[in-house]
């Protein structure tokens, strides 16, 4: 049975407007944006909005990441950003505006639900609805990279226990907040058993704290091709920020709802709230354009603002919405075509409704979701062991070059290993391994010797004296006993 429930039920609880800074985007920006605000103000959203410029115009006045100083003061006062899409001009020089902000606000989840709408929206997988939680600040996104050697480039992974802790607990709280069951972790500690093997651990350990909800761990590469087989058995999945990147967009697409998808960018003190689409130049000024990524967006942000029920009155109309044939163009099905506006009013007609095919959204009484701060662990008795010497050296056979590394190592260090890309190629290598001019050389402390940082510098000098072009050290310690770096592939 259909329940109303009139918006203006809801004014005599009104809270007190909420200060949100509003972003109207550029190309399709501006139209979703009003049209989206319209829905949330006609439901009963208490905000009082700020808006401020971000994009284009903003790039081209010289602010390299598309945002000016009002607009941080704007930010930074009310924590909570309502953003519409933006077109980043083409040319070098310019910055992610979303990298910036996620960075400057420490915006460490990226949040975005992946929901089949069937059989109203087509989608090759009816029963999806998955939630990604995405580590949005470290691994390869911490834009750390040299070129090394002229064959070689490298990008640094980075990952923290801390940030590790931080999204991984966002993530079970997410699912227990939302009524969710599961939870799995995507990660490839088979290769990588240092920074994903972190990753891995850190899932299992917090994953401990909420019996209530199952846990499973899946590789990245059978995870991923699971969840585009077989989606219905994902719940809510947390992972690192580059697979996170490249999973949720299969899982959006997979869905059949990338324009209609949302995504929140969630930190300790601020959040982002904005469809997963573009600015869409093609289409714009035409009012055509679909407003329901941003819309579902603006859900998700009254929900973090405490405006729960809002939240769902809105989500349940655009359900109802959905369900009965109101659609933009590029929603596909058969019937007229509604314009931007005429589809935020078809919503606003439908307030109080709740869908009757489609699963109702529910928010209980919804709110931020907290994570403590991640409790600091006791220092680890760290112990410098060795040092990895990276070299460059073209055309050189492993032996020869090992030849002339060893007598640097003196009395303090033995060369132990030389690998090429990781491959173990000294002693003992394979005359197939294709090498580059880019070499580990491994030189480990003699038996019962503890080296200090002069000793590595000694060792420095002595290559340096004989020739040697090294290009990056990286010193090789044991935390608690336990080796800090990885062996050799073949060693
Ligand atoms: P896009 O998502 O803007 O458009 C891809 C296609 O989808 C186009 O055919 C477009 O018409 C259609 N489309 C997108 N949103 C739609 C909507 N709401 N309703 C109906 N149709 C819609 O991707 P693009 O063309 O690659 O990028 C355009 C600009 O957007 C670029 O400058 C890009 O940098 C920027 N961009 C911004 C964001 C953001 O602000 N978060 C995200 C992605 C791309």
């Amino acid at each position: 049975m259909t329940t109303h429930q009139s918006p203006a039920a809801l004014s005599s609880s009104r809270p007190a407007a909420v200060p949100v800074t509003v972003a109207f985007g550029d190309g399709i920006g501006p139209e979703i944006m009003k049209a989206s605000l319209k829905v949330l103000l006609a439901a009963g959203a208490s905000l009082a909005v700020e808006p401020i410029e971000l994009g284009e115009r903003v790039y081209r006045a010289g602010h390299s990441a598309g945002i000016g100083p009002d607009a941080w003061d704007s930010l930074k006062r009310t924590k909570v950003l309502y953003k519409a899409p933006i077109t980043t001009p083409q040319g070098g020089g310019y910055k992610s505006l979303n990298v910036t902000i996620r960075k400057t606000l420490g915006l460490f989840a990226n949040v975005r639900p992946c929901t089949a709408y069937h059989p109203f929206v087509s989608t090759l997988h009816p029963a999806m609805d998955v939630v990604i939680v995405r580590e949005n600040e470290e691994d390869l996104y911490a834009g750390i990279e040299h070129r090394q050697t002229d064959e070689v480039y490298q990008c640094l992974k980075l990952v923290s226990q801390p940030g590790t802790e931080r999204i991984v607990r966002y993530a079970f709280e997410y699912a227990r907040a939302n009524g969710r069951g599961k939870v799995t972790c995507f990660s490839k500690d088979n290769i990588m058993k240092l920074t994903d093997g972190l990753f891995h651990r850190v899932f299992d350990a917090i994953g401990k704290d909420y019996p209530d909800i199952a846990k499973e761990h899946m590789i990245i590469d059978i995870g991923a091709a699971k969840l585009a087989a077989d989606p219905g058995r994902f719940d809510v999945i947390v992972t690192s920020n580059l697979y996170g990147d490249i999973v949720s967009d299969i899982a959006a697409e997979v869905a059949g709802s990338v324009g209609l998808a949302p995504s929140a960018n969630i930190g300790s003190s601020a959040a982002m709230f904005e469809a997963i689409h573009g600015s869409a130049p093609d289409i714009a000024g035409r009012d055509v354009a679909n407003p329901s990524g941003l819309l579902l967006a603006g859900v998700m942000m009254l929900v973090h603002i405490g405006q729960a029920r809002v939240a769902e009155l809105v989500h349940n109309a655009w359900l109802t919405a959905v369900e009965e044939g109101v659609r933009t163009a590029d929603m596909g099905g058969t019937g007229a075509a509604l314009g931007t506006d005429a589809f935020a009013d078809a919503v606003i007609a439908r307030l109080g409704r709740r869908p009757q095919t489609l699963q109702p959204a529910s928010y209980g009484d919804g709110r931020a979701i907290d994570v403590p701060e991640p409790v600091r662990a006791a220092r680890a008795d760290k112990a410098l062991v060795g040092v990895d010497v990276f070299v460059d050296a073209p055309g050189v056979r492993p032996a020869a070059l090992a030849s002339s590394l060893a007598p640097a190592g003196a009395e303090v260090f033995d060369l132990a290993m030389i690998t090429n890309r990781g491959v173990k190629v000294w002693p003992e290598g394979h005359d197939e391994t294709f090498l580059t001019d880019h070499w580990r050389c491994r030189f480990m402390a003699k038996p019962g010797l503890s080296p200090n940082k002069a000793m590595v510098a000694g060792l420095l000098r002595r290559l340096a004296q004989a020739g040697v072009d090294f290009v990056k050290t990286e010193q090789l310690y044991t935390f608690d006993g336990e080796p800090g770096f990885s062996l050799g592939q073949g060693q």
